[in-house]
């Protein structure tokens, strides 16, 4: 099988038993994607860089893809990688780093463990934080859905517009 997002990532941070949004970012990769051809939601384990600069799935990466990840380092630094090395590679780290994993998770604790006033000011901050980069992610990432982002956050349902107005204190 050609490579995936996630042997890039660990070529070149090395071996580690998780990779966060940030790390995935260092390295110019968005932690999901979705598949070019049947836009299936996908993450760097399961997502494919193709030769088109596109994310694709196990199925649709055909003979697309890399054999090796020097092949594939080589060719996204020859003519850079839609979705895969971003052009907006700033504007994505920029939004990751205001939404930093571990902070998501702190804050999802926080939802499960405080009283009903801080279940809410913690819900809209994650709905709020979420809407901000799902923005971003839209704008530099092909075929992106808002409705699988949210699912993949774990907020499904969630209105776009109430993600992107409402802020945390409000
Ligand atoms: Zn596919």
């Amino acid at each position: 099988m050609p490579i995936t997002f996630l042997d890039f990532v660990k070529f070149k941070l090395g071996e580690r038993d998780e990779y966060s949004m940030e790390d995935c970012a260092s390295v110019g990769v968005a932690l999901i994607g979705s598949c070019q051809v049947c836009s299936a939601t996908l993450s760097i384990a399961n997502g494919y860089p193709s030769r088109q600069g596109y994310w694709r799935c196990a199925d649709d990466i055909g003979d697309d893809g890399f054999a090796t990840v020097a092949e594939f380092i080589a060719d996204a630094e020859g003519r850079g990688m839609r979705g895969c090395v971003p052009t907006k590679a700033d504007k994505i780290e920029a939004a990751q780093a205001r939404l930093p994993s571990q902070m998501v998770l702190d804050i999802a604790r926080a939802i499960n463990q405080r009283r009903q006033e801080t279940r809410d000011i913690a819900r809209r901050t994650v709905i709020w934080l979420a809407g901000d980069m799902a923005e971003v992610l839209y704008d530099n990432v092909p075929r992106f859905r808002y409705d699988d982002f949210y699912e993949a956050c774990g907020l499904f349902g969630t209105d776009v517009n109430e993600a992107r107005d409402r802020r945390p204190l409000d």
